[in-house]
């Protein structure tokens, strides 16, 4: 039955007793039984999923992809700053992890880290491979520094490096012959003789169920729900709610560092169409530093992500903040120190969304607070990406250990390539 979908790139429809895939222009549909069968089952079509799914599909394996809303709906692709990777003259990995060890505060899992950092060369290869085009000048990379980080480091796609990289592996998945099940969230899993056995159910409240061999879990974060919970803003997109974490869990899957949940230090605050957009911490990288509202420097405005948004909140607690028109607290960030020729090659997004609302960041400085941004912690997972449940894989947010209490900006869309590769590839040596 699974073979009904080799050679097509499929974005199928599932409900109890058809399947329906949508091709390009062209539309298939065929009887199938009940349950639908994989090698690889991938939760998720984010960064993560969408690497573990074609690494997975490129090493044999019959793959489903089954995601909560459409293929193209997650977070991955609304990052903006860029993707970190030792390519400077004076960096290397080891640097690089030495950089991730220290900004994690000595939290991360060093195993996984140099997994990180050595093999992110390697998986920026591949996403060029894929067709990602990242900014170049002076013949290489245009790097830049980004928090906490000692060298400059950080590649870019301008300042839409996500959606470039989603768009790239969406592609190569929609190449090969896995199946995609858009707007199928996984609402339970259970351990079989033989592998797995998930539930997915439609918003419709249909369900359907796939038998897998192994099943690679990619759902993300949980920091929309949990802003919503807080009454706060948040940079997430509305699926991240973490269901699949307490799904892992209850199968036996064990966590770490799941208060461990990170603000972003420059939400945007104002004006009210940007609140909640996170301002790319590139906006730093290229020469914006934080005030108060006496204009002052308050902090190291490139220090790691937890001290820059401690100190904003500090500020503004010790009532050196300023406000926004509809009473938010604020500080500034003084966006007029970028150069307008680095701003137009890496910050254009920014630039076009502020001009858009009225305020030229080139002009004036924008009004900024943290906003909750993304879960450090997550299930543990081996450095081939399995949890500590034999056949159950976990790569990118949903993932912990990697970046310990505090993620270095740049450093998540590395770790969804790296360990969805990872993941994909041990998930389908496993079901073979
Ligand atoms: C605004 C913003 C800017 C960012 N900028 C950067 C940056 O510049 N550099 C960087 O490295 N990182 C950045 N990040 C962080 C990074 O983008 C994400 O952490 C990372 O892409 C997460 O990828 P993922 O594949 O793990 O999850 P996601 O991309 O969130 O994908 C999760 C997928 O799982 C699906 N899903 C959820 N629940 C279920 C369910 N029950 N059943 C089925 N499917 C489900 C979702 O619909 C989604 O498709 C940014 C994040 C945001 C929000």
């Amino acid at each position: 039955m699974t073979n009904l979908c080799a050679g097509w790139a499929t974005f199928g429809v599932l409900n109890k007793h058809r399947l329906s895939f949508a091709l390009a222009e062209s539309r298939y549909s065929a009887e199938v039984p009940d349950d639908l069968q994989a090698d690889v089952l991938v939760i998720g079509s984010g960064a993560s999923g969408l690497a573990a799914a074609v690494s997975a599909e490129r090493a044999g394996a019959r793959v489903v992809l089954a995601t909560k809303g459409s293929l193209q709906s997650c977070n991955s692709a609304k990052a903006q700053g860029g993707i970190q990777a030792a390519f400077g003259e004076d960096d290397s990995p080891e640097q690089h992890a030495e950089d991730v060890w220290r900004s994690s505060h000595e939290t991360a899992d060093r195993s996984l880290v140099e997994v990180l950092t050595s093999e992110a060369p390697g998986a920026i290869a591949w996403l060029e491979e894929l067709g990602v085009e990242f900014t170049r000048e002076n013949g290489g990379y245009r790097l830049a520094r980004c928090g906490g980080a000692t060298r400059r480091r950080l590649l870019q796609v301008g300042d839409r490096t996500g959606l470039a990289i989603t768009t790239a592996l969406r592609e190569a998945f929609a190449a090969g012959t896995a199946t995609g099940l858009p707007n199928h969230a996984l609402a339970g899993l259970d351990e079989q003789p033989s592998g797995w056995r998930a539930t997915l159910r439609r918003k419709d409240g249909v369900e359907a169920a796939v038998e897998a061999g192994t099943v690679v879990l990619a759902a993300g974060g949980r920091c929309y729900r949990e802003a919503k919970e807080r009454g706060e803003l948040s940079t997430n997109h509305p699926g991240a709610t973490g269901e699949v974490t307490d799904i892992a869990r209850a199968a036996g899957a064990e966590a770490r560092d799941l208060d461990a949940l990170q603000y972003h230090p420059n939400g945007g605050s104002w004006p009210a169409n940007l609140q909640g957009y996170s301002i790319p911490e590139t906006t730093r990288a290229y020469g914006a530093v934080l005030l108060n509202a006496a204009r002052e420097e308050f902090t190291d405005s490139l220090g790691p992500r937890d001290v820059v948004a401690q100190a904003i909140v500090d500020e503004v607690a010790a009532g050196r903040g300023v406000e926004t028109p509809d009473g938010r607290p604020a500080v500034y960030l003084d966006t007029t120190r970028i150069p307008e020729a680095d701003a137009l090659v890496s910050l254009p997004y920014m630039l076009r969304r502020y001009r858009a609302a009225g305020i030229d960041p080139l002009k004036e400085p924008i009004l900024t607070y943290p906003v909750l941004h993304y879960q450090n912690g997550g299930l543990v997972i081996s450095e081939r990406g399995e949890t500590t449940v034999p056949g159950l894989y976990a790569c990118g947010e949903i993932a912990g250990g990697t970046h310990g209490r505090n993620r270095m900006m740049g450093n998540s869309l590395l770790e969804c390539v790296v360990f969805g590769r990872r993941a994909g590839a041990a998930a389908a040596e496993v079901a073979a």
